[in-house]
């Protein structure tokens, strides 16, 4: 008995679980009727591990041992900006992994990030058999639409440490799409417009009938509610601080305070006018006086504060609206998501925008589990049976696919990852980096790969830090208000009546103004094999260095219900119907000259979707090739987000240049990444290692699936 298939929206600040069935969707509620799960997880000193509420419930009283916004940081390696930054600023504590990742340590022991986001997820099931009675073990996971390969694997890693078999990774916007449009048969444009506790996202996507199609995404990783949280908080800071003479900065926990008493404030005033708050012992001055701090914030002054941070995903939707050759008026639907929508700010904008009204129907805080339940009952029924079953998602416009005649070869003559070379001087502009090239059995049609232009990746906003303290009921006697904030949102804004299923969540009572929070008590990836693909003593001039050779059309893709174009990729499961046809958020591409790039599957293309490269060996009996592959826009690499590399091993004996090895990149429905490689001299099927950075090991699943079973205290109280 497998029982249903969850689908989860695995969020930054919450998570939610639904199941489809055939009476409807379900949003499923923990026992004690909230249908938020905070993604949190704490390390109690008891060794149990808490999640969701009660995890929350200790941010402010054991910081360091509670760990929050893992989604900020999951997949990315210890060495990026964002985790350097998060460390500092975080309360708990980081460490590199063996593989360039990030681990949390808390109470002597370490954890990966999908350690982490695995509790959550087990929390999650947990949740999810009480509320249907039986095992729940298979799940369609959402991410982010521009999550790339790093993120999307860790998240499947916490899937399987969670004991979950993840049927599907899928982009939360097209999730959001097809809770709104399965069943509408209509014709329309719509936009998801998802601002969340940490990102923002836009996802166009035209809706024909029984076809969905992804036109366009685009998103900033770092904007979301907790920037508006820490604006706010900032403020509360310098009040203090021009009334006290201390500045609460200096301190962690009050400021944690500061920021959940922000969140509080920016939620109440979704729906008052006006908030006044107090917090007690902020701080002790002289002769151990209390210090506190009384607070008055408007909406208008919460709004002339936000809205240049919120102005910035208007700039994301002219991304999105480019891309999709389209103007913000010739959309028909706006969908809002994520739980930042409700500010009534956010609706005046989009408004403005989009010349129309956000649809008022949809949940913003459900609709993207909803849309993954859809997606797993599909993929766990016959096509006949399942209430999606005629749906499809595709993506038909511009994907930069390449004339199935084109065969071209770059040769190579050095390579500059050879043993001794010196490293090449700056890298010429692109247009003199034009690599030598023969075309080989190239029809009329061939042509040199199109190269996107490289717009420089926008410098990520520092990462806010998510401090969301928490009243605690037991020390503070008070209703747990300000924390509370999911009870306190719906309350103060109950939501519409959802399309499909109930969205009503149990309100909590309406929160007091006087707020009491409690004091606490308590790498750079492996080195490329120096053979490459080039004998050193050739090295010519940098800009004719390379190390691809050819580029093939993608095998003839298998249809999709709607006759996708050329270049898809059949289905793995033939069981199950092509039911998503998504978009890759990210172009692929593997490192040509030293510190370039060639794009081989470009952002936006439909996934499934493979792309085929032939590598030759640069030197006489070479046993091995090692591809460094990245995503990203960038010619650069430096620029791009390294994953890590593909290493070819145990090539037969040969010829330098007589070798060739056929290497296929293919992005999955997932929009995973994997590699297949042939000799094409043999026909054999070759030897492939991928590495990830951060990669979790398929050997170490089973090690921390036995730990997390261990510790797992769930949503208990302590
Ligand atoms: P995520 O997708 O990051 O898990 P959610 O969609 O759950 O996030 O949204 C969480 C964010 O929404 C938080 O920043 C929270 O403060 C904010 N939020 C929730 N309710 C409201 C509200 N009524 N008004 C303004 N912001 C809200
Ligand atoms: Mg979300």
């Amino acid at each position: 008995m497998k029982g249903p298939v969850l689908g989860i929206d695995l969020g930054t600040t919450n998570s939610v679980v639904a199941v489809a069935g055939d009476a409807g969707i379900d949003v499923l509620t923990t026992p004690e009727g909230h249908r938020l799960i905070p993604s949190v997880v704490s390390f109690h000193p008891s060794g149990e591990v808490l999640v969701g509420r009660a995890a929350r419930d200790r941010r402010l009283l054991d910081a360091q041992n509670t760990v929050y916004s893992v989604k900020r940081l999951i997949g990315r390696p210890f060495e990026s900006r964002e985790v350097q930054r998060a460390k500092e600023r975080f309360a708990f504590e980081f460490a590199p992994s063996a593989s360039g990742g990030v681990l949390v340590a808390s109470r002597g022991e370490t954890y990966t990030l999908s350690e982490i986001s695995a509790f959550v997820l087990r929390e999650v099931r947990r949740v999810a058999e009480l509320a249907t009675g039986g095992p729940c073990t298979r799940a369609v996971i959402t991410v982010p639409a521009n999550f790339n390969e790093l993120q999307r694997s860790a998240t499947k890693a916490a899937g399987r440490v969670a004991g979950l078999e993840v049927l599907r990774i899928l982009n939360e916007p097209t999730a959001a799409a097809l809770a709104y449009g399965y069943g509408s048969g209509s014709r329309e444009r719509v936009a998801i417009f998802d601002l969340g506790g940490g990102t923002f996202d836009v996802t166009i996507l035209e809706l024909a009938g029984e076809v969905f199609e992804v036109v366009a995404t685009a998103g900033d990783t770092y904007l979301g509610g907790d920037d508006i949280d820490q604006l706010i908080a900032e403020q509360m800071a310098e009040a203090f601080l021009a009334h006290h003479r201390y500045d609460p900065r200096g301190d962690r926990q009050a400021y944690e305070r500061l920021r959940a008493a922000a969140e509080w404030a920016k939620c109440q005033l979704s729906a008052e006018e006006e908030v006044q708050l107090r917090i007690e012992e902020l701080a002790y001055g002289e002769g151990g006086v209390s210090l506190d701090l009384t607070f008055g914030l408007s909406r208008q002054g919460l709004e002339a504060m936000a809205m240049p941070l919120l102005a910035r995903a208007f700039d994301v939707c002219e991304e999105a609206m480019n891309v999709a050759g389209v103007r913000p008026t010739q959309i028909d639907q706006v969908i809002l998501v994520g739980g930042s929508t409700r500010m009534p700010l956010v609706h005046r904008m989009v408004e403005d925008y989009f010349g129309k009204q956000p649809l008022a129907t949809i949940d913003p805080d459900l609709v993207v589990a909803q849309g993954a339940a859809l997606q797993g009952q599909a993929l766990a029924t016959s096509r006949a049976k399942s209430r999606l079953g005629r749906v499809t998602l595709r993506r038909v416009s511009q994907v930069g696919m390449r004339p199935a005649a084109a065969v071209e070869e770059v040769q190579v003559k050095g390579d500059p990852r050879a043993a001794g070379y010196a490293p090449p001087p700056p890298p010429p502009p692109p247009a003199a980096a034009a690599r030598k090239r023969t075309l080989m059995g190239a029809g009329p049609g061939a042509k040199p790969p199109t190269q996107r232009p490289a717009p420089p990746p926008p410098p990520p906003p520092p990462p806010s830090e998510v401090s969301l303290a928490k009243p605690s009921e037991e020390s503070t006697g008070l209703p747990p208000v300000p924390a509370d904030l999911n009870e306190a949102r719906e309350a103060i804004q109950p939501s519409p009546a959802m399309v499909i299923g109930d969205a009503s969540e149990p309100s909590g009572d309406l929160p007091g103004l006087d707020i009491d929070l409690p004091l606490p008590d308590d790498a750079p990836p492996p080195a490329l094999d120096p053979a490459g693909f080039g004998a050193p003593e050739a090295a010519p001039a940098p800009h004719e260095q390379g190390g691809l050779v050819f580029d093939e059309p993608p095998p003839a893709g298998g249809p999709g219900l709607a006759g996708p174009p050329p270049g898809f990729a059949p289905q793995a499961d033939p069981v199950a119907p092509p039911l998503l046809l998504d978009v890759t958020p990210l172009s692929l591409g593997v490192e040509t000259v030293s510190g370039y790039c060639e794009h081989i599957i470009k952002r936006n293309s439909a996934i499934p979707t493979e792309q085929t490269r032939i590598f030759s060996t640069g030197m006489d009996d070479q046993e091995e090739v090692v591809v460094k592959i990245c995503q990203g826009e960038s010619r650069r690499l430096d620029e791009n987000q390294l994953l890590g590399e593909v290493q070819l091993d145990g090539i037969a004996p040969g010829r330098r240049g007589a070798v060739q090895i056929e290497v296929t990149f293919i992005i999955d429905a997932d929009g995973t990444l994997a590699v297949r490689a042939v000799d094409k001299n043999t026909g054999r099927q070759q030897s492939i290692r991928i590495q990830l950075i951060g990669g979790v090991e398929d050997e170490n699943i089973d090690e921390m699936q036995q730990r997390l079973e261990e510790k797992f205290a769930g949503g208990a109280q302590a």
